[in-house]
């Protein structure tokens, strides 16, 4: 179920409550059971579904309602809230200053969108005035450094790395040295990814976040990802700090649920989502209006 089916299917279900004469438990029910059909089949997590509907109706108690008070909207708000919470880790992300030269490093899985991504939020922050830099220490995927040059290059955004150098720990020092010395505010790391979750790869990882030390760590994830999204999530965060999710391909067929699956995950926010693949296709993220959006 895409993003927008989702949004439909849960007003339907609130349409439908508010259509009902009078609230009792099974309307109440009938209205949960629709929407936790929807998350599901949006690939939201099922625990986090379970989690979302007994929070419900712990804030939703009918017999506590005395009459009078408007249960609909009571119902109304809380689903707003608990949506709300699913995307919203309660803490915000790292914030780079512009001037003040932050280390910023993008993990994700092969064709999860991270090189793209990386140039996006380059030219962003370009845009608004910042200095930022990008530094390829791809040396798994042949073509990596070439794609991040030329984007780089589209952007007239400096970039770094090497085509003989097979060691990314050491361009990754190498870049982000030559950077700070060169002013640069926002020193942005792509760093290899793999078709699956590897020992190899959360290995490089690692050594690539101890020899930087970036300031933020930002987990890049396909939307179309589905079910596999919390797993794949929880499996980064364990090897790195994550601290901010970036969702891919909104644009296409993509099931939002994996979005809030991965912020559960990371227990970190979403702060960007790709919406295209030119590099101006690309989004703040935050959590109400889009919940207001999904609910129409
Ligand atoms: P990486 O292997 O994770 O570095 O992935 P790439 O950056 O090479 O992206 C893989 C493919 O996804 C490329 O064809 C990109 O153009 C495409 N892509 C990346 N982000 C988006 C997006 O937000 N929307 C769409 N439609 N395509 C995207």
């Amino acid at each position: 179920m895409v993003l927008a089916e989702l949004g439909g299917s849960i007003s339907r279900a609130l349409q439908q409550m508010s259509n009902a004469t009078i609230i009792d438990e099974k309307v109440l029910n009938d209205c949960l059971n629709e929407i936790t059909r929807a998350l599901l089949q949006s690939d939201v997590q099922f625990k986090l579904v379970r989690d979302m509907q007994s929070n419900i109706k712990k804030i939703v108690n009918l017999d506590d309602l005395a009459a009078g008070h408007n249960k609909r909207k009571i119902i109304q708000q809380a689903i707003f809230t608990e949506l709300c919470k699913m995307l919203d880790p309660g803490k915000p992300s790292f914030t780079p200053k512009k001037s003040k030269p932050s280390v910023v490093m993008f993990v994700g899985l092969q064709g999860s969108g991270k090189t793209t991504t990386c140039t996006k939020y380059a030219f962003y922050h370009q845009k608004k005035g910042w200095k930022p830099a990008l530094v390829c220490a791809d040396t798994f995927r042949a073509g990596a450094f070439d794609q991040l040059k030329q984007n780089a290059t589209k952007a007239k955004i400096p970039f770094y790395g090497s085509y003989m150098e097979s060691d990314p720990v050491k361009i990754a020092v190498e870049g982000v040295e030559r950077f700070k010395k060169e002013n640069c505010d926002l020193i942005i790391v792509d760093t290899s990814g793999r078709h699956k979750q590897e020992a190899a790869l959360f290995e490089e990882m690692r050594q690539v976040s101890e020899a930087t030390k970036p300031d933020l760590v930002i987990f890049v994830m396909d939307s179309s990802i589905g079910q596999a999204a919390f797993d794949q999530a929880q499996a980064f965060k364990q090897s790195v700090a994550v601290g901010a999710v970036i969702v891919t391909k909104m644009d296409g067929h993509a099931k939002g649920g994996g979005a809030l699956s991965a912020v559960a995950a990371t227990k970190s926010p979403v702060i960007f989502i790709g919406t295209g693949e030119h590099m101006d296709e690309f989004e703040t993220f935050d959590v109400k209006p889009f919940v207001s959006r999904l609910l129409g």
